[in-house]
């Protein structure tokens, strides 16, 4: 007999919570406070581009964490040696912007695989493009927020084995670019002559013709007192990508 008088028991339970449920949405006094409660209404929407630079939606990044910790990492104590000291211009400048980033120890990374959380892992391949002389900076992206997670580096293996020679300030603004990829952040190239295509070097240049050293395939600085530093518009782009943390996305 308990088994019988079981189950009404329970079905009379489920019937309950379903009208109770019912019940808190059909006065307005609730409706009003269910939306009140709402934090995305009032978000409002990240900025993905601007002039001269651009976040890399493509990839799903659309901020960077300023409370995040980003750490450059190698896959080698001889790694490290070749391409940290290229990096820490910018690094002291992001810094100052508010991107919370340091030049950390090795690392081993799965190949093709994102790195720990918040890490920008360096390492030297032949041609990772197929392109002699081209570089490549993947970013990993957040799932829950679509923020920088940091990201991959392949720094062409050319550059130091002597069979492909760049100039001083090329050597330095390369791998600031790649690093700056593996943040988010997109090429500062567009359709500036408006003839419907977005070309090489389609960039913003400063009086002194300086472009981003986020312009493609390269930018930045010519001069030794300023390769590997960060441009105007860089900046720009750094500043709206840590505002946007919190914003809403697609
Ligand atoms: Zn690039």
């Amino acid at each position: 007999m308990r088994k019988w008088l079981a189950t009404p028991l329970a079905l009379a339970g489920l019937l309950l919570v379903a009208s109770g449920t019912a019940r808190t949405v059909d006065s307005a006094q609730d409706l009003h406070e269910a939306v009140a409660s709402q934090p995305a209404a009032v978000t409002e929407a990240a900025v993905t581009s601007g002039n001269g630079w651009s976040l890399l939606t493509s990839y799903n990044v659309y901020s960077i964490n300023p409370n995040q910790q980003y750490t450059v990492t190698f896959e080698s104590g001889a790694v490290a040696e070749r391409q940290a000291p290229y990096l820490l211009r910018a690094l002291h400048e992001l810094n100052s912007l508010g991107v919370k980033l340091s030049i950390g120890g090795v690392e081993t990374v799965e190949e093709g695989k994102c790195p720990p959380r918040g890490h920008i892992h360096f390492t030297e391949r032949y041609r990772p493009l197929g392109k002699a002389g081209f570089s490549q900076g993947i970013p990993c992206h957040d799932t829950t927020n679509k923020s920088a997670w940091g990201g991959i580096v392949k720094i062409d293996s050319e550059y130091d084995d002597g069979s492909w020679t760049l100039p001083s300030y090329g050597r330095w603004n390369v791998n600031v670019h790649e690093m700056l990829h593996a943040l988010g952040m997109g090429h500062a190239n567009s359709d500036r002559d408006g003839d419907g295509k977005v070309e090489d070097f389609e960039c913003p240049a400063t009086s002194y013709g300086n472009t981003p050293i986020m312009c493609s395939p390269n930018g930045g600085y010519k001069t030794e007192a300023n390769k590997g530093r960060l441009v105007g518009p860089d900046e720009e782009g750094i500043k709206t990508a840590l505002a946007n943390f919190g914003k809403e996305t697609p």
